[in-house]
């Protein structure tokens, strides 16, 4: 344990550098969009500003929605679509994933926001919606202090590059392949 403390001792002053991190929360697991939520609290505590972006907004408002609609520090932007295989209008997915995406751009120039939040970004690039390289740009542009954290599956090499820290969530086992329906506030 001594030996331990001290090799962890170490790696903590090694660990110098002060600078916003880009957290990439991907894989088929569930948690993804909830650590995004997480971490929001934890910014919350510190009263940070804060930007969010739902991409393949659902049809229903989920527990979060109602939670960060009463918080004055964060605002959101949902994509006005649902998910894409019910609409199965490409064109117009895309101009709405445009228009989400604009916001994104705003709140990724607005010095006055501390984190940002893109979830379910990643369908955003493997489906062609919005360009990957118009995205890696805005994101490496940002202010210097900003921190972001984008969610969804299947992430992007040029995405996983970008990001400082990726966790890749398993899936092992969920409830839903039982056939336990979707809870609220655990799932929604
Ligand atoms: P959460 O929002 O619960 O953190 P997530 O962001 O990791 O989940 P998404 O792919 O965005 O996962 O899907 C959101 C919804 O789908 C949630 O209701 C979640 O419980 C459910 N879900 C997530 N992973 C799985 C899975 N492997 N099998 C079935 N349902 C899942
Ligand atoms: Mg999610």
């Amino acid at each position: 344990m001594r030996r331990k403390k001290a090799h962890i001792d170490a790696r903590i002053e090694q660990a110098n550098i002060d600078k916003s991190v880009i957290i990439l929360l991907t894989g088929n697991g569930k948690g993804k969009s909830s650590s995004a939520l997480g971490m929001i609290c934890r910014a919350l505590g510190y009263n940070m500003q804060i930007a969010v972006v739902k991409f393949l907004k659902g049809v229903q408002d989920t527990g979060e929605d109602i939670f960060l609609a009463q918080q004055p520090s964060v605002q959101t932007t949902f994509m006005k679509t649902g998910f894409t295989w019910d609409t199965q209008d490409k064109e117009y997915d895309t101009k709405m994933a445009l228009e989400a995406w604009q916001h994104a751009e705003h709140y990724l120039s607005n010095k006055t926001i501390d984190l940002v939040v893109l979830d379910e970004l990643t369908y955003m690039i493997n489906y062609k919606y919005l360009d990957e390289q118009i995205i890696i740009n805005a994101l490496n542009n940002r202010p210097s202090h900003q921190h972001i954290v984008i969610t969804g599956r299947a992430a992007s090499k040029a995405l996983i590059d970008c990001a400082d820290t990726v966790s890749d969530i398993k899936d092992i086992k969920h409830a839903f392949k039982a056939n336990i329906k979707a809870q609220k506030g655990i799932d929604f």
